[in-house]
């Protein structure tokens, strides 16, 4: 056994230290982004912010609302041919900017994934979505998708480790996916004891993969848009939200209705609730378990995007950030005790 003694950090434990800025508003703020790969040929342009690959918020409807923000989609991988046929006839070419196909690892997810891809060719990325990112199987599979695929930006995940970071882009990815165990309806702490605060391991890997010049995409753990600002300033290239984007018209999941009051079913992908919905399927895709909880409705996603942005474009007047890519090197964290006041909480 072996203890490592210096405390690792959550988005909870720290807020961003204002600094002097020239400045004027936050509407002179920047949040498009352009990124080069390091496989992948052609760069790619937007506001990096992204909705899970969960058949919750990673659906045609949210990539349709978001791509007109220029955010991005991961699709969930449960769509048919024929769903993704459909959806595809409908959409310009701008779309396919915005959307990636995910798959598991599995021979099905495979077989899937080929048909889909070679179906519709103008696909440009490809999520590779696993629990736990550190099995030699996984390598594998990132380096077979690789081979198979030299043009498609490959993303995979997740890990939260420097060393996996490394290895994955070596094996072919260009962006890795950063997170185990923040996720909002994630259940894996509590059943494994296995993680790593979503902070540190932002920082961690995204050192990693700059070093190499691969991105990072932190996945889980945003709870308001403060957060999502301290995962770009910890350095974050793209962030990945789930619970904030559900209970949206734009969200998958049945609309509910308790005392008046309507609510969205929102559950982890391997939660009971996902595995009923695609039993058999799911067990492989996610090793450890989720919940199923119930979000008040929001109505349009627009809304809450307008949020999102604002907060971060705040965030960066803060610093004297005029653009998103200056926010990680105007960053000081201070470690804090407290957060909001909460007073009113509640009413
Ligand atoms: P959120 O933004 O809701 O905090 O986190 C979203 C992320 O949680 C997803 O992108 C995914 O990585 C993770 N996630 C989704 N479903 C499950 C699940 O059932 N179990 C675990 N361990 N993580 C999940």
């Amino acid at each position: 056994m072996r203890i490592e003694l210096d405390i690792k950090l959550g988005f909870k434990n720290v807020m961003i230290r204002p600094k002097r800025s020239t400045l004027k508003s936050r509407s002179n703020v920047s949040l498009e982004r352009t990124f080069k790969f390091m496989h992948a040929p052609k760069n790619w342009s937007g506001i990096p912010v992204m909705a899970a690959n969960m058949d919750t918020t990673g659906t045609f409807e949210m990539a349709r609302a978001l791509s007109s923000h220029k955010m991005f989609t991961a699709i969930h991988k449960h769509y048919t041919i024929e769903e993704w046929a459909t959806f595809l006839e409908s959409i310009n070419d701008d779309l396919y900017e915005y959307i990636a196909v995910s798959t598991g690892t599995s021979s099905t997810d495979w077989d899937k994934l080929n048909t889909i891809i070679n179906k519709f060719p103008k696909l440009r990325f490809i999520c590779i979505d696993v629990a736990n990112g550190y099995s030699e199987h996984f390598v594998h599979f990132v380096k077979q998708t690789r081979e198979q695929y030299p043009d498609k930006v490959i993303i995979a995940g997740n890990v939260v480790t420097g060393e996996m970071v490394e290895e994955l882009l070596l094996a072919g990815a260009d962006i890795v996916k950063v997170g185990i165990g923040p996720g909002s309806v994630c259940t894996t702490r509590l059943k494994t004891g296995v993680g790593f605060p979503q902070l540190s391991a932002i920082i961690e890997c995204a050192d990693a993969a700059h070093g190499l010049g691969g991105q990072i995409i932190s996945d889980g753990g945003c709870k308001s848009p403060g957060d999502v600002a301290k995962a770009f300033g910890g350095g974050a290239d793209f962030v990945m939200l789930g619970g904030m984007f559900s209970g949206h018209n734009e969200s998958g999941g049945e609309l509910i209705e308790v005392d008046g009051e309507q609510f969205k079913k929102f559950y982890g992908m391997s939660s009971e609730t996902a595995m009923e919905k695609y039993a058999g399927g799911v067990a492989e895709y996610r090793a450890s378990e989720g919940k199923t909880v119930q979000v008040p409705y929001r109505g349009p996603v627009a809304d809450t995007v307008q949020d999102i942005l604002g907060g971060v474009r705040s965030a960066c007047t803060y610093v004297g950030a005029k653009k998103l890519k200056e926010l990680t090197k105007r960053t000081t964290f201070i470690r804090v005790q407290e957060q909001l006041n909460e007073m009113f909480e509640g009413d």
